[in-house]
């Protein structure tokens, strides 16, 4: 495409993302532009956006990426369709992966915890800065200067300790004994999401038990937990044991009477059939101790070691395998034991542990969940689910869950509980609201004597708080539950909540629970759930397979606009693997976007007039059609955040419709014109399309559009910057007829290829051309046979009734 004749341009002739999309990121930090980002509270249509606050590990991948972009796209597009919008960014610091960081790369002991504290926060803060200029180099602009917020700070410390108290106040926090899982490695509990399964060698052990007068074979793999074996199950169906069940059998070599039970989840193919229910070797083991009330035995303590077992305790639980193997052996109980390869639950996620997990109990502190399934079930059900079907997986969640939510943590990084207790009768008691943030384990408590039972023994805890329960607030810190009453009742509930659908059990179900329970409403009307980004092989990105994509490699080389088309022409919710090739394309039509503006821009100067439908010649009117229904197609699709029907409609118009039809026809009305008039409708087209267009593309590719408007509308505009500008609507351009101007379009397009297959430059002169048609397609491509002849450099053209063909005449 060259430049205009009548102008220079002042744009580069190939689009340097680079340099550009620094520059913007610059100036949308600038006070000047802020006004186009921030929450004003002027009395618009408030829409507030939930967004996930990243775990701060110091690493922005592509899946964070994907996330940015779709809550900085559906910012940006609301922002233009006239709202005032809420766009937060929290950051989710606290956690064992950030203490084990410091711990073993800093050295620095978890003993003082004051200090360890401030080793972690200091190690969070480096981790958030190199997460946010990725963030920002991806376009990302959410209101920092308002709605950042960070889980370590004592101002959120303050927010969930609040939120705890109210919980307390409404009865609903408890605290008693409770098996955690447990790495003995790195001495603390850990959450479910820090586990996996790691494949083991090991061995499986049959061992014979006494029960009545015969015997009942029992496989396992752990027979070190004997001393803590409570009962043996078989499923009900198994013929083989229907006589065993209800009667009582002796344990091997610690000799306790221990019940046979029938239980349904029992695995008839697993090993014998039968299994021994232990406290606690699995999680099996927990849900049985609580179904059937079974009396606890310690078997492991904290540092991996036996206790409550003999001449076993002190050693470590794999020599005591080895030992009770031995011992059982002898005794004449081992009957044989076999290799087996088994999925042993390890300490694998978010740190390089690998040690297998145990179940300690520990006194714990819970929030009474069970109780507000029905509330949780009821809320869901008014949201909009998209796509639906991750509404039934929440319900399915909700209905499986067998136990109250554990909220305590044996850690250091994180919020504390903020409660006592009396040692004598387990009262909780609350601090007073304006000692808070508080720590317990430190602070000394409100009352001296316990209002309960009068004693005084009031004890604190070091116990901090899930990660969970700092961030299942998000809704209710973004809009103002704790500062600004009057925000809150026109910001809540958050129009929407942007997440990732592996976090529907934890996130999602934790938040509608604990702000459904204090506000008394569920805390979104809406949430958009997003699948995965894979690598490039189709699995999961990780560190280890060496397929991990981290958007600066693509930024550096195609520029973050490339980037986000391209993970925008995904479909919302499922998992997909990540590829370069929408990412070249995605560049390729941005040079597009660029050259078809700096062509135009050389027509503009000054004021260019509106569209006026009276001028417009056919190939106008076709054009401005199709925008028009662009505009409708991409309008809807982003109110359904269908963002690859958006992107796709808009690519299809800009670069096949205009860019390789209409500017190609426009040109001679532009160089060679017949009349003033003419060429001046015809820059008036051309800046309408580009004007609707790059607000169309604006929450999508925010830089390359921002740098266009600045060269070639603003001064007409006056807007401050394209995202201030509103967003198009089909009503503001003419309705116009673009049948006859497709016709002429589909006839340059033909002869073009004509040219082509006789070899010729599409500049080159030809003699003349006969075009078929039917007598209503011939009339109208005489009606406009000079646009025809002037873009083709054809002297003369024939006209023939027939089927719609065209033939050159060299
Ligand atoms: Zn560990
Ligand atoms: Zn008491």
């Amino acid at each position: 495409m060259s430049s205009a004749k009548d102008g220079t341009s002042k744009m580069e002739k190939v689009y340097s993302p680079r340099s550009v999309e620094e520059k913007w990121q610059k100036a949308w930090m600038t006070e000047e532009f802020y006004q186009a980002y921030k929450f004003k509270n002027d009395g618009r249509p408030v829409f507030t956006i939930d967004t996930p606050p990243p775990f701060t590990s110091g690493e922005l991948h592509m899946g964070h990426a994907y996330w940015n972009v779709i809550n900085d796209t559906v910012a940006r597009y609301k922002r233009m369709t006239g709202h005032d919008v809420i766009l937060p960014q929290g950051w989710d610091c606290q956690g064992l992966p950030t203490e084990l960081k410091v711990q073993y790369r800093w050295k620095v002991s978890r003993e003082d915890r004051a200090l360890f504290r401030k080793k972690c926060e200091e190690w969070t803060a480096n981790m958030i800065d190199s997460m946010k200029r990725t963030m920002i180099r991806l376009g990302y602009r959410p209101d920092w200067e308002q709605f950042e917020y960070r889980t370590m700070d004592k101002s959120y410390w303050r927010a969930v300790q609040e939120t705890l108290i109210q919980m307390h106040e409404k009865g609903l926090i408890y605290r008693k004994e409770f098996p955690v899982h447990w790495c003995s490695k790195c001495g603390t509990a850990l959450a479910q999401a820090e586990l996996g399964y790691l494949q083991k060698k090991g061995k499986l052990y049959y061992l014979r038990f006494r029960a009545g007068d015969r015997d009942l074979e029992v496989a396992t793999t752990r027979p070190e937990l004997l001393n803590a074996c409570q009962a043996l199950a078989v499923n009900p169906g198994d013929s083989r044991y229907s006589w065993a069940v209800g009667k009582e059998a002796t344990v091997p070599i610690f000799g306790q009477r221990v019940r046979v039970l029938a239980d349904s989840s029992v695995d008839m193919e697993f090993g014998t059939g039968v299994v021994m229910i232990c406290t606690y070797g699995d999680e099996q083991d927990i849900k049985w101790q609580q179904i059937y009330k079974l009396p606890v035995t310690r078997s492991v303590d904290e540092y991996g070691r036996m206790v409550n077992a003999g001449k076993y305790n002190g050693m470590k639980v794999a020599d005591a395998r080895e030992e009770v193997a031995k011992d059982l052996e002898a005794e004449g109980s081992l009957i044989r034991s076999e290799e087996f390869v088994h999925n042993v639950l390890a300490h694998t996620e978010r740190a390089d542990c690998m040690t297998p997990i145990e179940f300690l109990t520990k006194d714990q502190w819970f929030i009474k969940s069970m109780d507000f399934k029905e509330t949780v079930l009821r809320e869901a059900e008014r949201m909009e689910w998209i796509p639906e079907f991750v509404h039934s997986r929440l319900v399915d969640w909700v209905n499986s869950i067998e136990w109250d939510w554990l909220i305590s943590r044996q850690r250091v990084f994180g919020t504390p509980i903020p409660f006592w207790f009396c040692s004598d009768c387990n009262h909780i008691i609350a601090p007073r609201r304006e000692d808070l943030p508080v720590d317990t384990s430190s602070a000394p408590p409100p009352v001296e004597r316990c209002p309960n039972c009068g004693g005084s023994r009031i004890t604190g805890t070091s116990d901090v708080c899930d990660c969970w329960v700092d961030s299942s607030i998000t809704p209710l810190i973004v809009t103002g539950y704790f500062r600004d009453r009057g925000l809150f009742e026109r910001a809540y509930p958050a129009d929407l909540r942007q997440q990732g659908h592996d976090i529907v059990r934890t996130w999602m179900y934790y938040t509608i629970l604990r702000c459904a329970v204090l506000t008394g409403t569920g805390p979104f009307k809406g949430a958009l759930v997003n699948g995965h980004i894979l690598g490039p092989d189709g699995t999961r990105m990780s560190k280890s397979k060496g397929n991990v994509i981290i958007p600066e490699q693509g930024i550096n080389q195609y520029g973050a606009d490339a980037i986000r088309q391209a993970l925008f022409s995904l479909t919302i919710g499922s998992d997909f693997p990540f590829k370069w090739e929408p990412v070249k394309y995605g560049k390729s039509f941005l040079q597009k976007v660029w050259s078809s503006s700096r062509f135009a821009e050389g027509f503009f100067s000054g004021m260019v007039a509106k569209v006026n439908p009276k001028g417009l010649d056919e190939t106008d009117k076709w054009i401005i059609s199709r925008l028009r229904e662009t505009i409708s197609k991409a309008r809807d699709a982003m109110e359904k955040y269908q963002f690859h029907i958006a992107v796709d409609a808009i690519q299809k118009f800009y670069w096949h419709d205009f860019c390789d039809q209409y500017i190609e026809a426009v040109k001679p009305r532009l160089y060679s014109p017949r009349n003033a008039e003419d060429k001046a409708t015809a820059v008036s087209v051309l800046h309408t399309v580009i004007w609707n267009s790059i607000r169309l593309l604006a929450p999508i590719c925010p830089h390359i559009t921002e740098e266009i408007y600045q060269s070639l509308f603003r001064e007409n505009m006056g807007f401050v910057s394209v995202h201030a500008a509103p967003y198009p609507k089909p009503e503001e351009l003419p309705e116009v007829d673009g049948t006859k101007g497709e016709k002429v379009i589909a006839m340059i397009a033909l002869l073009r290829t004509r040219k082509v297959e006789n070899k010729l430059a599409l500049s080159a002169g030809v003699r003349g051309a006969v075009i078929h048609g039917n007598s209503e397609e011939l009339k109208v491509y005489k009606e406009n046979e000079w646009l025809i002849r002037q873009v083709l450099h054809i002297d003369s053209l024939e006209y023939k009734i027939g089927e719609k063909d065209a033939e050159l005449i060299k």
